[in-house]
This record gives structure tokens, C-alpha cells and sequence, in this order.
């Protein structure tokens, strides 16, 4: 049949993880085929249409450096960016959109549609081809067989997916999508070891009902407007609109209690965990019992539709009940519901049960990610899917897969939190997962990732080249800054005390007057020097080269620390343990610690060292045996 049915990688679902996970295939070279229930809801948001936030946003810049969609996406259809912590420590800055879910969408299918190597095919996937213990390819729902040397399944919240609103429950994948039953049941089959997690969602608003007049207004930062892409501008945003704040209060609280016993959470029929994190307003007005109020973000779901999300609301409670809370709620008291909100159940299997390229240790050449590794939210799923699409694709080529680290990216806290410490709820990131947090930041992820990137043949000349230049700009810049130095003469007290508070008293770099916390890069290129031939300024830095040049000078003592704690560790995290180490053979070890050994089968030492319950006598009995092996 001249149809292709052969392929390097499938990928099954086209959601976040599935998107990504095809288009770094796709651009790393390999042929790769992405079967999705419905080419229409490719890059679909399922639940609130936002994207980034803390530890959030630094994922999503990690999947730009290294040549992502989500990123630029988020550019080209983002009708509101903030950057949350502005007035904290470069760290834990992070970038925050609203987007406009249709843009969103046109945007991730035409990069789908565009990308060489890459074929779209609209059809459920029923079953997998497993021949031994390897994957060989993927069966549709009306029978077609498609081969491949890898298989990427993310199915987010399908697997088994069941919907719940008040105590009435059917089964989907999520409003208006068909469950995935028959690969749910032919996962099971393969033994693979597996839970059930829940979430929510909350109803949706027409906006022409909410009375504005009653809410806060929330605007956007606007001066300037932030951008999330290393390729992106604020002139590819579309028209920037506020999101709006209103609050529960005693009779919003009095209405959920009452409501309780129809509750599917709190009546025991739901049976999956929730996330801690984005909890239903059941669970917060539960578990926090003694506050009176809780915010509630009204965001636009996108400039060419009324609907309107309220965050803060998710819900599972009957119908009826979540009518009576919006409308307790102030200017909400008239509001039209559009879609119920509800929570989902849903399979997702242990991610212990897979390597750090998201392989699977049981059936080789089949990769997973997304909520179907027990996570929540669409930029992990997103990376996920960026590194398992990139590690299939090497294994179709049987090239080494490629792992970040812990001190290098995101990316790399995430897998090794999920394949060393598996999931008992959803989990989500944040920035005090990451222990070399001031060197993983949002504004520094392409000079940490994009010459990998370059490598592993996931970044096109256009970002290479654009790359080049800031970082070269940037070695120039502090060169210069080192090379310059300026004594009392040339910085006179008139110059020095406003820009430093006080005069120097002797020679100084402008390098290590940067040092100083109080001294910006802006107003050191401002001042006037009395040798006209060290003007400080105006410097050859834009903005974002500016940005990077003071971090990198403020925080130098700070990272350089960092950078010495992580070499201490490297030992550890270099150190492999062979696949097939025998650890009934390692003398001394407790039981316990054996089972956990065998269990998590940990691919180094740094991996050993953070499954819960490993001790650093366990860890010196190891490294001991791995000696006598050598
Ligand atoms: P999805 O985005 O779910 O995509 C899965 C894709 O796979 C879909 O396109 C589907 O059609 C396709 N698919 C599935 N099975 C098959 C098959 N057998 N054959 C072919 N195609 C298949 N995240 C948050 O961060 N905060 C929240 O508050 C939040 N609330 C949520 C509430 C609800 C009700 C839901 C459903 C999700 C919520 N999420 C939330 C999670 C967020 O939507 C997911 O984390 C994210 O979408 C996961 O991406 P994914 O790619 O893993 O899966």
C-alpha cells in the first residue's frame, strides 16, 4: 500500500506532551507519525487557559531553548503576561500568560502541519503492537497498523477516563472527549504497574452576565509587556486584556458545606487523588476551615468569545450546588453557567517504572509522558513529552538517549523527582523542587540548553544564530566590564555618590561596582566619567543581554558556590550502576534497603542516593561493592 505505515516514532495524543513529543522528534530527523483522537483539539487547554507561572514558566523557556512550540505559541496568542515575583530574586521570577485557547491551538497545529518529517493521522489508538518485551507499533480503532521502532504514548486524563458531577458520573476524557477504554484495558494487560489520580474543573461563565462594576480589575504588565519565547516580541501578542478578581465570602462557604453529601470527593465514590496544589473549592473551604474568603480570578478564555474561567473554583459538587456558589459570589450574581464544571479520574502508571529517558523498563522502545505519568499541568506535560519524543527518536536511531541533570535543567528535577520518587498525588512543579534553583533560571534556560539543543539537532539556524549572538554580546559586555577600571580621578565623588552613596577611595573595576546592590546596570552606563575615553556607556546591551549581564555579576559568588556543590555531586551523578548489578550481592545492606534498590532500580548513584528512605551508609555499602565490580 503506498499509504506510509512505517515510521521511526509514533506518538500517541496530540495534547501537550504528544505536540511536543512529535515535533522533537520530527526536527531531530526522525519519521514520525502522531495519531490523535481529533486533529480539531491538537494543543487543546483542558482546563484553564493559562500558561507558566513559578517553576511553570522556567519549563516552558526550557522547552523553547530547545526548540519547542509551547513558548512561542504562548507569544502568539497570550491576551495578558505578568512576571510573577518581579520584585524577588532572579530565581524565582517567573513568566505568567493568559492565553486565548483558539489562537492557541491554530498556532501549535500549524507548527504540527509545517513541520518536515512529521505526519498527522485522526484516529483513536486501540492497542499496541508488543512483540517479546519490544513495542513495534500502534493499532487504530478501526484496525490500521502502523509500525514503528518507538512508541510515545500521551494520553493525558483519557485512560479509563470517569467524569463526575455531583453524584452522576459517565465516562470521557475530558468534557466533550471519548475516554481511551481499549487502550487503558491493553496497557493493564501489559502488567505495567499503575494507579488512579483525579482532577478538576470549574464552570465556565458567559461573560456577558458577569456585572464588572462589582470586581477588581487586574491588568497585565504592560510596560513592558513580557514575552515568553527567546524569538519572541511583544508585537506578535494579539490585544492585551485585564482578568478580574471577585471573592467567596460566608454564604459561597455556607452553600458548599450544605452540598457536601452530594459531593462524589467527599462521599467516597471518587477514589483517585487529587492535586494538593489546585484544590476543588470543596477541599479548600474543607481543609481551610477558618478562612473566611478566598480569591477567585475571573480570566478571559480568549478575545473572540464571552466564556469566562474562574479560577479558583474547580468543582465536583451536583450541578444545582455550583450554580448557588456562583452566584454567591459578587458579580457573578446573575451569571449564565456555559459547562459545568467536574472532576475526572483517570489511569496514570508509576513513573518508577521508567528510565530517566521516560522508557519504559519493561517493554522496550515504549516511552511515556504527560498526566499519564501522575503530573498535572500542560507545561509538564509539555517538557515530558519534548524529552520522551527526543529519547525515542534516539532509540529508533540506537543512539544514547539524552538525560538532563538535576543542576541542569527543570527538566531534569522533574524526571528524576517522578522516576526515583514516584507520585502520590499529581504532581506539579515549583521552584523549591530544583536544590540548584539559582542557577536554574527562567532567564538564563538558553544558555543552559540551547547548544545541547543545537546537538541533539532540535535548534534551527534562526535560533542558533539569534542564540550566538546574545551570548557572545554578553562575553563581550562583561570583558568589558573587567577590563575597565576606573580610580577617583576618573570617577569623581560628583559621579560617585549618587550612582554609589558614597566616593570611591581607590581603583575599582566597573565589573565589581556592578557587584554592589544598589548599583543597576542602567545608571552605570549613565554616569559620566571624567575620562571621556572610559564612558561607561551606553554599552552595546539590549535589554534582556542588560538583564543577564547584572544577574551574572550580582550573583556571581552565589552561583559560583552553587556550581562548586554541584561539582561535589557529580561524582554521584556520573557514576552508573550496571543494569544488571546484582544487590542480594552487596554485603551488608538491610533488607529493606535492597527491595528498595531492586525496586527503583536506579540508573546512578546521585538516583540511588534519592529514593526515600536510602541512607548514606547504604550509599558508601554501594559505592564499596560498585568498586569491587570494577
Ligand atoms: P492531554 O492534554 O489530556 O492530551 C491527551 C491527548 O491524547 C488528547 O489529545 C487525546 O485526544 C489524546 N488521546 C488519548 N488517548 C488516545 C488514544 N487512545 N488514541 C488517540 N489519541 C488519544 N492542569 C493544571 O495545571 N491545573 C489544573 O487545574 C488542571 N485541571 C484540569 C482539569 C481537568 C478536568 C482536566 C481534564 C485537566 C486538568 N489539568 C490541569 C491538566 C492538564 O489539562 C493536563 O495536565 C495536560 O493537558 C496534560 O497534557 P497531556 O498531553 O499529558 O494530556
Amino acid at each position: 500500500m503506498l499509504y506510509p505505515s512505517e515510521f521511526d516514532v509514533i506518538v500517541v495524543g496530540g495534547g501537550h506532551a504528544g505536540t511536543e513529543a512529535a515535533l522533537a522528534a520530527a526536527r531531530s530527523g526522525s519519521k514520525t507519525l502522531l495519531l490523535t483522537h481529533n486533529i480539531e483539539t491538537l494543543g487543546q487547554m483542558s482546563c484553564n487557559p493559562s500558561i507558566g507561572g513559578i517553576g511553570k514558566g522556567h519549563l516552558v523557556k526550557e522547552i523553547d531553548a530547545l526548540g519547542g512550540a509551547m513558548a512561542i505559541a504562548t507569544d502568539e496568542a497570550g491576551i495578558q503576561f505578568r512576571i510573577l515575583n518581579g520584585s524577588k530574586g532572579p530565581a524565582v521570577r517567573a513568566t505568567r500568560a493568559q492565553a486565548d485557547r483558539i489562537i492557541y491551538k491554530q498556532s501549535i497545529r500549524s507548527r504540527l502541519e509545517n513541520q518536515p518529517n512529521l505526519w498527522l493521522f485522526q484516529q483513536a489508538v486501540d492497542d499496541l503492537m508488543v512483540e517479546g518485551n519490544k513495542v513495534v507499533g500502534a493499532v487504530t480503532q478501526v484496525g490500521l497498523r502502523f509500525r514503528a521502532r518507538s512508541v510515545v504514548v500521551t494520553a493525558g486524563t483519557f485512560l479509563n477516563g470517569l467524569i463526575h458531577v455531583g453524584l452522576s458520573h459517565y465516562p470521557a476524557g475530558r468534557a466533550g472527549d471519548p475516554p481511551a477504554q481499549s487502550l487503558g484495558k491493553r496497557l493493564q494487560e501489559l502488567a505495567l504497574p499503575q494507579g488512579r489520580l483525579k482532577t478538576g474543573t470549574p464552570p465556565r461563565i458567559d461573560g456577558r452576565t458577569i456585572d464588572f462594576s462589582k470586581l477588581a480589575e487586574q491588568p497585565g504588565d504592560l510596560d513592558p509587556v513580557p514575552v515568553f519565547s527567546y524569538l519572541g516580541n511583544a508585537a506578535m501578542h494579539p490585544k492585551q486584556v485585564p482578568c478580574w478578581v471577585t471573592h467567596t465570602n460566608a454564604r459561597t462557604h455556607d452553600i458548599i458545606r450544605a452540598g457536601l453529601d452530594r459531593s462524589p470527593m467527599y462521599t467516597g465514590v471518587i477514589e483517585g487523588v487529587g492535586p494538593r496544589y489546585c484544590p476543588s473549592i470543596e477541599d479548600k473551604i474543607h481543609r481551610f476551615a477558618d478562612k473566611e474568603s478566598h480569591q477567585i480570578f475571573l480570566e478571559p478564555e480568549g478575545l473572540t468569545t464571552n466564556e469566562f474561567y474562574p479560577n479558583g473554583v474547580s468543582t465536583s459538587l451536583p450541578f444545582d450546588v455550583q450554580l448557588e456558589l456562583i452566584h454567591s459570589l459578587p458579580g457573578l450574581e446573575n451569571a449564565f453557567i456555559l459547562r459545568p464544571g467536574y472532576a475526572i479520574e483517570y489511569d496514570y502508571f508509576d513513573p518508577r517504572g521508567l528510565t530517566s529517558s521516560l522508557q519504559s523498563r519493561q517493554i522496550e522502545g515504549l516511552f511515556f509522558a504527560g498526566q499519564i505519568n501522575g503530573t498535572t499541568g500542560y507545561e509538564e506535560a509539555a517538557a515530558q513529552g519534548l524529552l520522551a519524543g527526543i529519547n525515542a527518536a534516539r532509540f529508533a536511531r540506537n543512539d544514547e538517549p539524552w538525560t538532563p541533570r538535576r543542576d541542569e535543567a527543570y527538566l531534569g528535577v522533574m524526571v528524576d523527582d517522578l522516576i526515583t520518587r514516584g507520585v502520590t498525588e499529581p504532581y506539579r512543579m515549583f521552584t523549591s523542587r530544583a536544590e540548584y534553583r539559582l542557577s536554574l533560571r527562567e532567564d538564563n534556560a538558553d544558555l543552559r540548553l540551547t547548544e545541547v539543543g543545537r546537538e541533539l539537532g532540535l535548534v534551527d539556524d534562526i535560533r542558533w544564530d539569534a542564540f550566538n549572538r546574545k551570548r557572545d554580546a554578553i562575553e563581550r559586555e562583561v570583558q568589558r566590564l573587567r577590563a575597565t577600571w576606573v580610580n577617583p580621578r576618573i570617577l569623581t565623588a560628583a559621579i560617585a555618590e549618587p550612582l554609589l552613596g558614597k566616593a570611591i577611595e581607590r581603583e575599582y573595576s566597573l565589573f565589581d561596582l556592578l557587584k554592589r546592590p544598589n548599583v543597576s546596570y542602567e545608571a552605570l552606563m549613565a554616569a559620566r566619567l571624567a575620562d571621556d575615553s572610559l564612558l561607561a556607556g551606553p554599552g552595546e546591551a539590549d535589554p534582556i543581554v542588560a538583564e543577564q549581564i547584572e544577574i551574572q555579576v550580582k550573583y556571581e559568588g552565589y552561583i559560583a558556590r552553587q556550581l562548586d556543590e554541584v561539582q561535589k555531586q557529580a561524582g554521584h551523578e556520573n557514576h552508573r550502576i550496571p543494569a544488571d548489578i546484582d544487590y542480594d550481592a552487596v554485603r551488608s545492606l538491610s533488607f529493606e534497603v535492597r527491595q528498595k534498590l531492586k525496586t527503583h532500580l536506579p540508573e546512578t548513584v546521585g538516583q540511588a542516593s534519592r529514593i526515600s528512605g536510602m541512607t548514606p551508609a547504604a550509599i558508601s555499602l554501594l559505592l564499596i561493592h560498585l568498586k569491587r565490580l570494577q
